[in-house]
Parts: structure tokens; C-alpha cells; sequence
């Protein structure tokens, strides 16, 4: 049985994994996501983030691909090499099938507050209710950011905006 998950999918915007089966790893509500924890998307394999993600079926059973997420994450730490805990791989398998059961084979996603969303839709505005924030855009910011190459990340680097002391500025196109 196949399952539907996310792999990089090129290298526009952010990209800093380079691996030959680069894998999605699951949104983390992570404590500092101006870091790109909240809005890029983590490689399972390198750790490493990159900024969109094509649904592809992969041959791997949805607790093969969770718990390979879950022993990266531990990875350097004091738990390294420990197989996670009965109750800590159903609970994030039901999360990876929350996500997975979304997906449409061949789009295009990037993440955002531990949402994951479909780019290639045409919004008059976007506006979603993440774990954080209420974000509401024009566009999405991530499709700038790759226009721009990387070079202005707008509210999404912004400490003060994940914060809520901010309100929502749009990356800078590049000049
Ligand atoms: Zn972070
Ligand atoms: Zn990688």
C-alpha cells in the first residue's frame, strides 16, 4: 500500500537541503517560528528546510515515513537512536494522516503555521488560522520570497509579527 507525502519539490524560495530523496518532515509548532520552523518545511532526512513540497504516493507505510521524522528529531539530542514510544507514534501518525488524507497527488505546498497549503490555486486572498496567528495575505508570501530569491522574508522573519505585535507586511520584490 502506497501513501500520499510530501518531498521537496526543487529549489525555488529558502533551500537549504540538498538530499537525493529529500522527504517532508511534519509541521512542528516549534517555539521560534521566524526561524522558518513556521513557514518553511523540514527535511525528514537532513533536518534541513526547503520551501515547497510536491504530494507524490511513496512506496513507505505512513508509520515507516513518522517514525524516520521522529528519530531525525532526536537526532544530537539525549534520545538519539531511541525508537519512539507506542503512544508517540500513533498519536503522530494520526497527525501525518490529518495531513496526508489532504493531499492531491501532484500539487504544490508549502507550510505555514503548521498548515500546508496548496499553491497552484489562484486566491484573490489568503487567509489562514494557524497555530499562532490569523495571517491574511494578498498572495502568498512564499511565492515572493521565491520571486525575490530569498532576499526579504518579510512578516514570516519577523519575531514581533509571529508575536502579535505586528501586523502583516509583505516581502519586498526584489528591485
Ligand atoms: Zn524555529
Ligand atoms: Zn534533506
Amino acid at each position: 500500500m502506497s501513501t500520499v507525502w510530501l518531498v521537496r519539490d526543487g529549489t525555488g524560495g529558502v533551500c537549504w537541503c540538498n538530499c537525493m530523496d529529500p522527504i517532508a518532515s511534519l509541521p512542528n509548532p516549534a517555539g521560534c517560528p521566524w526561524c522558518g520552523c513556521g513557514w518553511l518545511i523540514g527535511c525528514a532526512r537532513c533536518r534541513k528546510c526547503f520551501t515547497f513540497a510536491r504530494a507524490v504516493e511513496r512506496k513507505e507505510s505512513a508509520e515507516e515515513i513518522v517514525r524516520l521524522d521522529l528519530m531525525g528529531l532526536n537526532e544530537g539530542g539525549p534520545s538519539e537512536g531511541k525508537e519512539p514510544s507506542k503512544l508517540l507514534m500513533s498519536n503522530t501518525v494520526a497527525y501525518f494522516r490529518s495531513i496526508s488524507s489532504r493531499l492531491k497527488v501532484g500539487l504544490v505546498y508549502v507550510h505555514l503555521d503548521t498548515k500546508i497549503i496548496p499553491v497552484d490555486v489562484k486566491y484573490d486572498s489568503v487567509s489562514i488560522n494557524g497555530e499562532r496567528r490569523r495571517h491574511t495575505f494578498s498572495e502568498l508570501p512564499h511565492k515572493i520570497i521565491a520571486r525575490n530569491k530569498g532576499s526579504d522574508f518579510g512578516a514570516l522573519g519577523d519575531n514581533d509579527y509571529w508575536l502579535g505585535r505586528k501586523g502583516y507586511y509583505a516581502p519586498k520584490e526584489r528591485q
